[in-house]
């Protein structure tokens, strides 16, 4: 998909979340191979040879750069690394997965989404061309429903006395569940400091008042990164 959609929908799912902005940031990482893939076809190229040309003459380690961000593989690599050293950034890197989710259904040939690369290399669903009117046509479409469904949600939310828990309030307790399955024991002294020993973030408190007897503390987003 285009940079822009993928930054909208990025937008979309991690709306009113604290690390919003680094889920942006993953959320573009994986088009960084394609930068250098037009870097190469504008300064690069012989002069004489159209973009198609080009990708023969290309040298392979852009189109490597270009597989392994848009890989499973590399995502789940680096998710162990963030996970060792970073814990509170994980819940960031699903724009990461989103993204090569986006991918994989709209892009073929060259650019089919090796989204097992390299344990698969030459692995990929060839669907419809992102750029064809109708996709763009259907993606923002799809964009503008879901923008207002969610805000519907929220001024609903903000107009009732008691809060709550819907399908989204039980996904998400569930996703942080599996990421995050015991409390943060945050062991920086200021951030212990500034937010207790649970690691729970003020102000992501997904439970009302009805339910905050059951609410975990293990079950929310991890704490935005510092
Ligand atoms: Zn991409």
């Amino acid at each position: 998909m285009d940079l822009f959609s993928h930054v909208l929908w990025t937008r979309v799912f991690t709306r009113n979340k604290l690390w919003d902005d680094e889920a942006l940031v993953f959320a573009m990482l994986p088009d960084l191979g394609f930068l250098f893939v037009m870097m190469y076809v504008l300064l690069g190229k012989p002069m004489h040879l159209d973009f198609q040309d080009a990708m023969a003459t290309m040298p392979p380690f852009i189109l490597v750069v270009y597989y392994s961000l848009h890989s499973f593989v590399t995502l789940g690599i680096v998710a162990i690394i963030v996970w060792k050293l970073k814990p509170k950034l994980l819940p960031a890197l699903s724009a990461w997965a989103l993204h090569i989710c986006m991918d994989i259904p709209f892009h073929s040939d060259v650019f089919g989404t090796r989204f097992l690369y390299p344990l698969l290399p030459d692995f990929y669903f060839s669907g419809l061309s992102w750029g064809d009117y109708r996709v763009l046509a259907a993606s923002y479409f799809m964009l503008l429903v879901v923008w207002y469904y969610l805000e519907m949600r929220e001024l609903s939310r903000h107009r009732s006395i008691v809060r709550r828990t819907d399908w989204l309030d039980r996904i998400e307790s569930f996703a942080g569940g599996l990421i995050n399955p015991k409390p943060i024991s945050v062991g920086h002294g200021a951030e212990r400091d500034n937010q207790g020993a649970s690691g729970q973030v003020s102000g992501e408190n997904l439970c009302g008042p009805e339910e905050s007897q059951n609410c975990g503390t293990g079950t929310l987003a991890p704490p935005k990164a510092g």
